[in-house]
């Protein structure tokens, strides 16, 4: 449609030529104020670790502190510049799925494999947060088709999401079923601070965030959820969202099963 209201448009003569062009017009504003906001949101995203960086650097050279304060700072330097390694990876996967240049190496995937991998490079932290982080993933379930690593880094970013917005004494459960259409859900679901209603059409949008101090001091990037949708629709599938604030949230996405008619289509 959007082609054919340009073309239209660009032929155009009278009102209705001169109201297609305004249309392509405010369009264009619209995505060129998108484009300024994004690079807004990415630099300041970018200054805030890298001052930290740079005040606790000078701080280590100039006043040259005892032992402990120096091995304090440095920690602080150390997380924050993982921090914008983190933060750096995530905006060349968005830069690369937005251009149509993440590569898809698709082939059958066991779900059960898949959450167990998960689970077991969160389980450490899972402790330390005092959270129970569980599996319930039913055996025989039929293998989806995808590309293995990118499903793993979907469910890696709810599950780091669960973890770091639920309060020590949680519980974070990670299930799936097979449903008649042909596709496999997950769930991540938590026992966490929740999300009011207000928030949830937004969330997947890069850099909204529902508390900017929080998620930002609790480490995360403000991209974790986009790159997550991103991935998803890659897949032919989809997410979605369900919370309520001071009880939890359940994160799902659904991504087809291989099989005859999957396999075909993919050539
Ligand atoms: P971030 O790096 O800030 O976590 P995400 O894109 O992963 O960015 O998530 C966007 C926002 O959604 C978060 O800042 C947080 O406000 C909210 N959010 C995501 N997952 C959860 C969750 N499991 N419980 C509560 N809030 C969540």
């Amino acid at each position: 449609l959007e082609g054919r209201l340009v073309g239209l448009a660009r032929a155009g003569e009278g009102p209705a030529g001169a109201l297609l062009v305004l249309h392509d017009i405010t369009r264009f504003r619209r995505l060129e104020r998108m484009r300024t906001e994004f690079v807004a949101n990415v630099s300041h995203e970018l200054r805030t670790p890298l001052t930290s960086i740079r005040g606790f650097a000078e701080t280590l050279l100039e006043a040259d502190p005892d032992p402990e304060t120096r091995r304090r700072f440095l920690e602080i330097v150390h997380r924050e510049a993982s921090r914008l390694s983190d933060l750096i990876e995530d905006l060349l996967d968005l830069s690369r799925i937005e251009s149509g240049r993440m590569a898809m190496r698709p082939g059958p995937v066991a779900v059960d494999v898949l959450v167990a991998d998960v689970l077991d490079r969160h389980q450490r932290r899972a402790r330390a947060a005092e959270l129970t982080l569980e599996s319930r993933v039913p055996p025989g379930l039929p293998p989806v088709w995808g590309d293995r690593a990118r499903l793993a880094q979907v469910l890696h970013n709810l599950v780091d999401n669960a973890i770091r917005y639920t309060p020590p004494g949680g519980r974070v459960t990670v299930a799936a079923e097979a449903n008649p259409e042909g596709f496999v859900t997950v769930s991540v679901a938590d026992t966490g601070i929740g999300i009011a209603r207000e928030h949830l059409p937004r969330l997947f949008e890069r850099f909204y965030r529902v508390d900017r101090a929080r998620s930002r001091s609790s480490g995360g990037t403000g991209l974790g959820l986009s790159i997550v949708k991103h991935i998803v629709e890659l897949h032919g599938g989809a997410v979605s969202v369900e919370s309520e604030p001071g009880r939890g949230s359940t994160f799902r996405f659904s991504v087809p099963v291989a099989g005859p008619r999957t396999a075909a289509s993919q050539g």
